[in-house]
Order: C-alpha cells, then sequence, then structure tokens
C-alpha cells in the first residue's frame, strides 16, 4: 500500500506516524510546501517574543528524523498542484526549480491546513505587514524585529493568534495596538467575559480598538499606516494581519471533492471525503460541533492530531470515527488565562438552544492557602435539561485544569447535577473540597430546582432603571460590607449587610421584588435565600458587582444608573 500525505504538520505527520506504527510495510510519502515538517505552529507567536530563543526547538523534526525513525519519505519544500483522481496521482511541483512529477497513490490523505484570510484591502503586499502560520513567516517577523528594532506595531485581529502576538511583541517592549472589527475580542467569548480580557491588555499597556474596520495599509516615511473606516489611521514599524484562517481546499476543490461549510472539505465520521480512496483531516475540514451537531468550523491542533490519527486507522482496517469537536482552548495572555469550551451563551442562543448561564468568580484554591487567584467562570446550561453546553474561564492559575474538566463532562452529556457530583481532587494548595467545577453545578441547579432566580446585569440595570416608574417595580439591594459599598456600588441601590439582613427586613420596600447583589454572587445568593423563605420575591444578579465593575470599565454595558466606580476608564 501506498500512502501520500499533503501536509506534514499537525495531522499530516501524526497519520503518518501512526500509518507506521499499524504498518511496517506500506510505503508513505509527505508532501510539504515549506521547508520544515512536523513544526511547533503553536509556539512560534513566542519564538518572536523571545520566550523559545532555540530556532531549533520549533523544528525538532526533520525528514532525516522521520526518515531515520520511521522510513517515512518526507518532501519538503514541494507542492501538490492537482489530483487526479482517476489515475489515482498527485502532481507536484519541486519549489526550487519549478519542476513537476507525478506521485501515485493507493490512499491520498489531504492535511493542508488553513491560510491565513486575506482582508481584500489595498497595501497588503507592504514589506511591513506580515502574516503568521510558517516557521518562514515567523523567521521573517523575528529577523525584522531583530533587525528594525521596531517600536509599535498594529495588530490587526483579536484572535488567538492576533493576541499571542501582541503579548509576544509587547513583552519585547513595542507599543501594540489591537484593531478589531468586531465589538470583542475572542470570538469564543461572550461580550461580558471578553472585558475581562480587554481590560487585563489595557493594563498590560495594549491599546485596544474594538469596532474598528481596516480599510487599506500604505507606506509612510518608512512606517506601515493603518486605515481605518472611521478615525485617525495607526502608524507603526510593523503590523501584522491576524484576521482569521480559511480552510485550504483549493486542491480538493479543484479535484472534484465535495465541499462543505466556508469551502471546507466535507468528510464522513470516518474523515474520508466524497472519493472513498482521499481522507481528510485537520483545519482543512468541515467537522461536526460536538455541543449542536451542525456542521462547523474549528481549527485547532487538538482535533487535527486526533483526525491524522483516525484517518490512519481507517487506513490500516481499524473502524474508527471522529464524533466531533467542540473547540476547547486556552490562551495565555501575560499572567491570565483565557479557557473555553462548547458554546458561548450566544452561539447557545444562536444555535436555538433554551441556554441560560451562571458567573461565578471563585478562588482557584483555599484561600487561606497563599497565593489563591480568583476565576471568572461563565458556565452555558440548557434551561429544560441542565445539561452543560460550554464554558468560559478568564483568570489565573487552575482556570485551564477547570475548562479540561467542564470539556469532559459536555463530552460525557452530564448535565448540572453530574458537575456537582464529579469527584475532583483537594488539597487547598490545589482546590477546595467544593471545587470551581462542583460550585458551577450547585449554582445552575438550584435554579433549575427553583431554589433562586438569577438575573444578568443588563437586565438588572435596566429593570432598576424602570424603578421611578412606578411602585411596583424592583429595587437594587447591595449586601455587600460598607467598605466595599465605599469603593462603588449602584446608584439607588439598598444597602444591607448580609449579617443583618434578617433583622432588617422590615425596612425592604414591600411588594416590590428585590435585585440582590454583592461582590461576585455568592452573599447575595444567600441573602436570597433568606429573602424567600421570608416571603419576598427576588433575584439574584449574576456575577455580583465584581463581574459588573469590569464590564463598566471596558464599556460593555451602559453605565447608566452607575456610582463613582461604576464610571467607565
Ligand atoms: P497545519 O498544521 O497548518 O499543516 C498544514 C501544512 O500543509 C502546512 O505546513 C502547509 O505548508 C502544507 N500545505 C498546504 N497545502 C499544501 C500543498 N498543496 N502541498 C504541500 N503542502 C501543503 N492550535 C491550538 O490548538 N493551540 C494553539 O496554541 C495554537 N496556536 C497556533 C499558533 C499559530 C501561530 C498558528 C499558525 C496556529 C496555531 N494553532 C493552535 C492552530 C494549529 O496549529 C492548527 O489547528 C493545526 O496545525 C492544524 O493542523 P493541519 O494539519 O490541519 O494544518
Amino acid at each position: 500500500m501506498k500512502v501520500v500525505i499533503i501536509g506534514g504538520v499537525a495531522g499530516g505527520a501524526t497519520a503518518a506516524a501512526r500509518l507506521r506504527r499499524l504498518n511496517e510495510t506500506a510505503e508513505i510519502v509527505i508532501i510539504e510546501r515549506t521547508g520544515y515538517v512536523s513544526y511547533a505552529n503553536c509556539g512560534l507567536p513566542y519564538y518572536i517574543g523571545g520566550v523559545i530563543t532555540d530556532r531549533a526547538k520549533l523544528t525538532l523534526q526533520t525528514p532525516e528524523s522521520f526518515w531515520d525513525r520511521f522510513r517515512i519519505d518526507v518532501r519538503v519544500r514541494q507542492e501538490a498542484v492537482s489530483i487526479d483522481r482517476d489515475a489515482r496521482t498527485v502532481s507536484i511541483r519541486r519549489l526550487d526549480d519549478g519542476s513537476v512529477y507525478a506521485e501515485r497513490y493507493d490512499k491520498l490523505i489531504l492535511s493542508p491546513g488553513a491560510r491565513p484570510v486575506d482582508p481584500g484591502v489595498p497595501g497588503t503586499d507592504s514589506e511591513r505587514l506580515f502574516t503568521l502560520r510558517t516557521v518562514e513567516d515567523t523567521f521573517r517577523i523575528h529577523d525584522f524585529v531583530e533587525r528594525e528594532h521596531p517600536q509599535a506595531a498594529t495588530i490587526v485581529g483579536g484572535g488567538f493568534i492576533g493576541l499571542e502576538m501582541a503579548e509576544n511583541l509587547r513583552e519585547r517592549g513595542l507599543d501594540v495596538t489591537v484593531v478589531q472589527r468586531g465589538s470583542h475580542l475572542m470570538p469564543t467569548l461572550d461580550q461580558d467575559m471578553a472585558a475581562i480580557l480587554h481590560n487585563h491588555l489595557r493594563k498590560h499597556g495594549i491599546r485596544v480598538l474594538l469596532d474598528a474596520n481596516v480599510t487599506g495599509f500604505s507606506t509612510l516615511n518608512g512606517d506601515i499606516r493603518t486605515a481605518l473606516a472611521e478615525g485617525a489611521p495607526l502608524d507603526a514599524d510593523l503590523a501584522i494581519m491576524a484576521v482569521g484562517v480559511a480552510p485550504e481546499s483549493t486542491l480538493a476543490r479543484e479535484a472534484g471533492l465535495e465541499l462543505g461549510l466556508r469551502g471546507a472539505i466535507k468528510v464522513d465520521e470516518h474523515l474520508r471525503t466524497s472519493d472513498p480512496d482521499i481522507y481528510a483531516v485537520g483545519d482543512a475540514i468541515e467537522v461536526k460541533h460536538a455541543v449542536t451537531g451542525k456542521p462547523a468550523l474549528i481549527a485547532l491542533a487538538g482535533p487535527a492530531n486526533k483526525q491524522g490519527r483516525i484517518a490512519a486507522d481507517n487506513i490500516c482496517g481499524i473502524d474508527r470515527t471522529f464524533k466531533g469537536s467542540q473547540g476547547s482552548s486556552v490562551l495565555k495572555m501575560f499572567d491570565l488565562t483565557v479557557a473555553t469550551t462548547g458554546l458561548t451563551l450566544r452561539a447557545a442562543r444562536a444555535a436555538d438552544l433554551a441556554a441560560d448561564a451562571v458567573v461565578l468568580t471563585p478562588a482557584n484554591h483555599a484561600t487561606y492557602y497563599p497565593g489563591s487567584e480568583s476565576l471568572v467562570m461563565k458556565v452555558v446550561f440548557e434551561q429544560n435539561t441542565g445539561r452543560i453546553l460550554g464554558a468560559q474561564i478568564v483568570g489565573g492559575a487552575g482556570s485551564d485544569k477547570r475548562i479540561d474538566v467542564i470539556a469532559t463532562a459536555i463530552r460525557a452529556g452530564m448535565d448540572a447535577t453530574d458537575l456537582t457530583e464529579l469527584d475532583l481532587a483537594y488539597a487547598p494548595p490545589y482546590a477546595s473540597a467544593k471545587d470551581p467545577v462542583n460550585m458551577a453545578g450547585y449554582l445552575i441547579e438550584n435554579i433549575l430546582e427553583g431554589r433562586v432566580e438569577q438575573v444578568g446585569w443588563s437586565e438588572a440595570l435596566e429593570l432598576a432603571a424602570r424603578e421611578h416608574g412606578g411602585e411596583a417595580s424592583p429595587v437594587l439591594l447591595d449586601t455587600r460590607t460598607a467598605d466595599e459599598v465605599a469603593r462603588g456600588s449602584v446608584e439607588g441601590a439598598l444597602h444591607v449587610l448580609l449579617n443583618d439582613l434578617r433583622e432588617r427586613l422590615d425596612e425592604l420596600p414591600s411588594g416590590r421584588r428585590l435585585l440582590v447583589f454583592c461582590q461576585s454572587g455568592l452573599r447575595s445568593y444567600v441573602a436570597c435565600r433568606i429573602l424567600t423563605q421570608h416571603g419576598f420575591s427576588c433575584a439574584n444578579v449574576s456575577g455580583g458587582y465584581g463581574f459588573l465593575e469590569q464590564t463598566l470599565r471596558d464599556g460593555a454595558l451602559p453605565p447608566s444608573g452607575t456610582g463613582p466606580c461604576g464610571r467607565q476608564v
């Protein structure tokens, strides 16, 4: 059997190695357009930032090492240009001399990845404008930074690659501006969670321009000027274009293979394309979203690696299926971790799911043990079933481990009660006896079982703003300490310390719904339980004042009705 693989990185190299481990006699050929095989594309930004200092560490594997270990024939700087499905051959161009030859296959695996999206604006041919996909791109940016000692960079696009570049260039001392077309960075976050990220970037001296449309680039006195649809243009020494990726499916399209969402290659659950002798894996394929069951594009290394292995298994006669991706991801942003899995609340509702979410701010481990850090967790669930649909965590150490637990729970189809029952490891330096994941389960369970109602801040502020309109309108009740209130609260809110609440019930307006908040949502939950049992109608304001403060600081919520600390800064 002869297997030809197009693309020799995450999906392709994994498929090749697995094929060899399963079949010692197969002829395996990898065709790779760049000069490198199985390179560490996820590590590329960190070489530019100087975190990874040794070039060789990015390219641990070489064609020679693949041959020595696996007897796999890796041909770098060669590009597959067409597929003749009838003849079962691939035309391959040697980039060094332009010559073209045909390579026969019994089975073909396509793992060509995704290419940076070209926004189609003028000036993208500037020598100071870079995209980041390959090792060659990385060296180009790195060498530019070393040679030119740039002072300022414009990053166009606030997804993973844009933000990792923003962090790494900032760490090298550059003035960095991130320009994002949408209303928030990282589309894998909801707007309110992204506010924390925005504030964190600003804290680290990165300028964040949201709702900004880039209309073109030009070179001006040695600078690259990024023109915006509105507002002053941005001048910098270099710009990075990172506005997303698109499946690299030209080869598949020209070969007449069936395509799906945004031109991605369609595959069945065995990762076979519409041609049974051609498999496709990685960023180039359309996958089934593991939560919605709908077609999705998920360009991440984990799925690509798993798919490479599955394709190899099927080629070797092992019946293996790919069940879908849920987009679990993690991003380091200085000392903040941004981790997500499954659906955001917005995405869940867009998928017509009856979804709601809880927001909690637990400590990553017992607070009496030194060094605890906060995590802001938003966990999305299905209202009628309690099924966990997604989670976002922005916070300190341990954010990644909680997202992985929830990712596993989602994959297992667990609901809120299942989360409460998870038996997770605990000792004070690592967690709490009730882990943040258990706590999220309790919160959701309490809502689903009717023990507490909750409202989000937007709704709470809107309802409270109607307060002057009539007697029956809701009242905000702040249950925090006087010190906390002095640092900022919501204008017009009543203040009753939680511990005094039982004695002061008669001071509360009768017949009015109480929208109760504290700093994080925990004390206000306790208050809601007291109030409910004394016959008051009340709801807990999700996320607490700390969460509101983040969104106000970011300007993500209207500052109406807020006090001194609630002003936009
Ligand atoms: P790739 O790994 O991109 O490999 C495709 C290869 O195919 C390329 O080398 C390309 O040159 C080659 N190729 C394409 N067409 C042809 C052709 N016609 N002939 C020959 N060769 C061809 N994912 C994460 O999960 N976590 C991260 O932290 C993360 N960080 C990233 C950082 C950067 C800078 C980048 C660029 C990506 C990052 N990713 C990350 C995404 C992850 O790298 C990809 O999802 C994954 O590599 C996809 O695997 P793939 O095999 O589909 O494509």
